[in-house]
């Protein structure tokens, strides 16, 4: 099955720059990306009837896929709940493991897609799930993920996260949402002997996620790390994301929250850390030094009152940097492009506050942490791009949606960055349609949301 994107705009990074190039055409086959090459070159074939499918594309800018690097499907259940609408991380957690603690299959499968449905709506095509809430008294498992995530179409790497610090030995969570290590490797072993795909173009892989230094024990992150490199999979975990996480670190490990990794040997190009707000200059080097995937998630940060991550300097360091959405109950939302955006609009208001005189982040730098960036932090240098090789996953933004009318006109890569991202058009996963006239091909999307609000207004307020 030959396909061909036939006359549109494409936006791509390639290599350190991003291009936009008008007026080309996109050919894919077996899920990947065969040709790309202005339309002219390619209209002689498209006349003589050799692509099975043509898809007109002068109406769209077409983008490489959108990757989201750091997220929380389940927590679509908990958007916008009253009680921590105006809670700090800590506080904000306590008062929400008192509703996941009663997460069942059903409640984690309706609530990822939902969740996966707003990612890929709006031109998202790879994300990760951290998915550590796992009560051992409920029927939760990763399938409940896997399936929604087959079930609509998106790329996934799952890390299979975990809680084993209850609060009777010193942890945040309550005792009875926190597992057993044993049992928690146990489940890692079995979930990446069943589902993960080290092959390149992969549509799943598992990665594994101890929560955070404050829900598991100094014993499974380094148990967690062991498996993790025998396996040759990712690590993940959130990391120097408060001050109050700051200081618990200090206090019971005597280190900084990402000193405090270092010396589990937790860094590496085989780790991508959320957050990093509370890095300093000496840490950023590390992180750097060590290619270590840093997930910005600005809007999370903001939304709880974090912080600002020093986004500018990390990028300046030579961090290997891509953007997470975080979960929806602190964001509340699932828009790359709006993430782009705003980490663009964090990194030049920082830029002004440290008053160092560095440049402003450039909007292309701001696609690319979307893009380009987040494949980078996953180890898939086939995703981000739509270079000959890259996976055929791509975005159809139209250029006359009023968000965009102008902009589109002026320049189609700052369209993306800086207008309010609208609803794709069209969005390809591996070369399958998986949203098509802005609604997600494979559900209804009225029904899941009118199913998941009677949920959440019966069990989860
Ligand atoms: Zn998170």
């Amino acid at each position: 099955m030959r396909s061909i994107v036939h006359d549109t705009t494409v936006v791509t990074p390639a290599g350190r720059e991003v291009r936009t190039l008008a007026r080309h055409s996109l050919v894919f086959e077996d899920g990947r990306v065969t040709a790309l090459a202005p339309a002219a070159e390619l209209q002689d074939r498209v006349a003589r009837g050799e692509f099975d499918t043509v898809i007109p594309g002068a109406a769209c800018i077409t983008t490489a896929g959108l990757v989201n690097t750091h997220h929380h499907l389940y927590q679509s259940l908990t958007r916008c709940l009253r009680d921590v609408q105006d809670e700090r991380l800590f506080g904000w957690l306590l008062k929400l493991y008192e509703r996941w603690r009663h997460l069942d299959y059903r409640a984690v499968n309706l609530a990822a897609k939902v969740s996966i449905a707003e990612l890929l709506l709006h031109g998202a095509t790879t994300t990760s799930d951290h998915f550590y809430m796992l009560p051992p008294h409920t029927d939760v498992r990763m399938e409940a993920v896997l399936d929604a995530a087959a079930a609509l179409g998106i790329r996934l790497h799952l890390c299979r996260g975990s809680m084993s610090l209850g609060q009777s030995g010193g942890g945040l969570p309550p005792d009875d949402c926190v597992e057993r290590d044993a049992d928690i490797l146990a489940d890692c072993v079995r979930v990446l002997d069943a589902y993960h795909d080290p092959r390149p173009y992969a549509l799943r892989r598992i990665d594994l996620a101890p929560c955070s230094p404050f829900a598991v024990s100094r014993e499974l992150l380094r148990d967690t790390r062991q498996l993790a490199r025998e396996r040759g999979v990712l690590l993940h975990t959130h990391v120097a994301e408060t001050r109050e996480e700051e200081a618990f670190c200090v206090e019971k490990f005597g280190r900084r929250p990402v000193q405090f990794l270092a010396e589990l040997d937790w860094l590496g190009a085989d780790v991508y850390l959320a957050h990093c707000v509370y890095a300093n200059d000496e840490e950023i080097g590390l992180l750097a030094r060590t290619r270590t995937g840093v997930s910005l998630c600005p809007m999370s940060n903001m939304r709880l009152g974090s912080g600002l991550s020093p986004i500018g300097r990390m990028l300046a360091a030579g961090v290997r940097a891509g953007l997470g959405v975080d979960g929806s109950s602190s964001n509340d939302g699932g828009n790359v492009l709006a993430e782009a955006r705003q980490a663009l609009l964090v990194a030049r208001a920082t830029t002004a506050c440290e008053n160092s005189g560095a440049p402003l982040l450039p909007v292309a730098e701001a696609f690319k942490l979307a893009t380009s960036g987040g494949a980078a932090c996953l180890n898939r240098p086939e995703l981000g791009h739509l270079n000959v090789g890259a996976a055929a996953d791509f975005a159809m933004f139209r250029r006359d949606d009023v968000a965009l009318a102008g902009a589109a006109a002026q320049d189609p890569l700052a369209a993306l960055v800086l207008c309010d991202p609208p609803r794709a058009e069209r969005v390809f996963v591996a070369g399958r349609e998986v949203v098509r006239d802005g609604r997600v091909v494979a559900l209804d999307e009225t029904a899941l949301g009118a199913e998941f609000n009677d949920l959440v207004a019966a069990r989860f307020r």
